[in-house]
């Protein structure tokens, strides 16, 4: 069982009760998958551990590692999920199945259903846990992809850059994003990453001995300040990012000057300033290319203070100064801060490490229903009654991202905003087929009809959910799968009308019966 320790092993304080939770799941899902093989050829097994790993190397709750080990079990391995509410609970119930209804869909290029795609996995993705454990299956399938059958690479590739990076961005998981960026860039567009790839190694070794220097010469000048606690560390730009900016620019890699940056990490905020200082008065900075990122964080939370210098010899490099917290935030995101611990007392990784509460992530955290508030602590989300801190979000009020998910969004309130216009006021279901159809909340099959053709609405005969047949009041929820079934002979009925929502079907309704009456 050397394969549980290592899962357990990556997280930072499981309790023994944790340890002999993962133990089982682990089992059961042994036995379940027992019989299945990757396309690899490894037994299936290998991909539920992996999932697991980057669960807990995120340090998320025993349940959701659990979650992780048990996600496949319904889809692949026929398991009901009162079974797994029976052994695992129902917390871990209702994730197994977030992300079974999130596998359900197939991404098809299609522009206008990428933003409904996106919408759909916010919405059933509304605890914020389902979309990481999608996010950890997703990572391991694009680390064995080469494995899978040519003909089918291309689209699992795409559809990693147009949602599952897209989403990773949006949870401000940095980390993530770049590694399911890059690996997806390779088979979604093979040319392009050679050119890429060939353009950022040439580029890079001369870049990084330029930001080994600077960096050397940024630590005898804090030595003199008396400035000792910092470290400095590089990124290297993820090659689809750097293809992106390629494009913008021209194709001219001379005007890219973040191929690799110089990051600075600071033990808080004030220090930060002082070393953006110190940089723009040892290196000449370019005009307009000072970013506060602190006082004006980007949409998705990213802080960081941002200069681009001249080196002095030649080159012109970036710059990023940021504290511990907001480093670990641009690369974690909203799983930077322990936040899914069943309670997290004094010893809880996030207080040693200082972390604390209040952070840009403070809205996605409320669709966490495992977040804690300590007792002493007032409903009003945490962001609120911190006046000290400067507005994090545009000017609508809510992170911007979400703005482009709705037309609702004019209540400035952001808990509203989240809570009651995204995904209270609309329910994403699916056609059989796996499209999404966006309804009003409360609507019915009749609705669903009407959405995906007036000719369907016209002669519903019955509707199926979930492939169980259903009377045509039946209310529809996030995830639902909708199958309608016509016949010519059928036509819309007047009581269709005490339960059709959307004007659309009301509309055709009236004027079927309408058309009837004169007949
Ligand atoms: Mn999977």
């Amino acid at each position: 069982m050397a394969n549980v320790k290592d899962i357990i092993s990556l997280m930072s304080a499981p309790s023994a009760e944790d340890s002999a939770l993962i133990q089982r799941a682990h089992e059961f899902a042994a036995e379940a998958h027992k019989d299945h093989k990757r396309f690899s050829g490894e037994p299936y097994l290998v991909h539920l551990e992996a999932t697991a790993k980057g669960l807990a190397a995120l340090d998320m709750s025993a349940n959701t590692v659990v979650a992780g080990l048990l996600h496949d079990s319904i889809e692949d391995a026929n398991i009901p999920p009162e079974r797994i509410e029976k052994e695992f609970g129902k917390e871990v119930r209702f994730l197994v199945e977030g992300v079974t209804k999130l596998g359900r869909f197939k991404y098809r290029g299609a522009e206008r259903h990428r933003e409904s795609l996106r919408k759909l996995l916010v919405a059933t993705g509304q605890d914020a846990r389902v979309l990481i454990i999608k996010l950890m299956d997703r990572l391991h399938n694009m680390q064995t992809l080469s494995h899978v059958p040519e003909h089918k690479r291309q689209r699992i590739a795409l559809e990693t850059l147009e949602i599952y990076a897209a989403i990773a961005h949006r949870l401000g998981m940095g980390v993530v994003r770049r590694e399911l960026e890059d690996l997806a860039f390779e088979y979604a567009f093979p040319e392009e990453y050679k050119k890429t790839k060939q353009l950022l190694t040439e580029r890079s070794k001369e870049t990084l001995e330029r930001l080994e220097k600077m960096s050397r010469t940024l630590r005898k000048e804090f030595a003199k300040e008396g400035m000792t606690s910092f470290h400095t560390d590089y990124r290297v730009k993820g090659l689809y990012s750097l293809q992106r900016k390629l494009n913008r620019k021209g194709g001219d890699i001379e005007k890219i000057y973040d191929i690799a940056a110089l990051r600075v990490i600071m033990k808080d905020i004030p220090e930060c300033y002082r070393v953006l200082g110190i940089v723009n008065n040892l290196w000449q900075p370019l005009p307009n290319k000072i970013k506060d990122y602190i006082a004006f964080p980007k949409p998705n939370g990213y802080q960081s203070l941002h200069t681009t210098v001249f080196s002095g010899d030649g080159g012109i490099v970036e710059v990023q100064i940021r504290t511990e917290e907001m480093h670990r935030e641009a690369e974690y995101g909203i799983t930077a801060h322990v936040i899914y611990k069943d309670g997290d007392g004094p010893d809880s990784p996030a207080s040693r490490a200082g972390g604390k509460r209040t952070s840009s992530f403070d809205w996605i955290k409320s669709l966490i229903p495992g977040f804690r508030r300590s007792p002493n602590e007032p409903e009003t989300p945490v962001a609120k009654k911190e006046a000290p801190k400067r507005t994090r979000y545009g000017s609508f009020g809510g992170p911007e991202w979400l703005a482009d998910l709705g037309d609702h969004m004019e209540d400035p309130d952001i808990e509203r905003t989240l809570k009651t216009d995204i995904f209270s006021h609309r329910v994403f279901v699916f056609t059989p087929t796996g499209d999404v159809v966006d309804l009003p909340i409360h609507s019915s099959p009749i609705d669903f009809a009407y959405a995906i053709h007036s000719d369907i609405g016209d002669h519903v005969a019955g509707a199926k959910l979930n492939g169980k047949l259903v009377p045509l009041d039946t209310e529809l929820h996030n995830g639902d799968i909708v199958e309608i079934v016509t016949k010519k002979a059928a036509s819309p009925k007047t009581k269709w009308l005490d339960f059709a929502k959307t004007s659309l079907a009301r509309r055709h309704i009236r004027n079927a019966i309408e058309k009837d009456k004169k007949v």
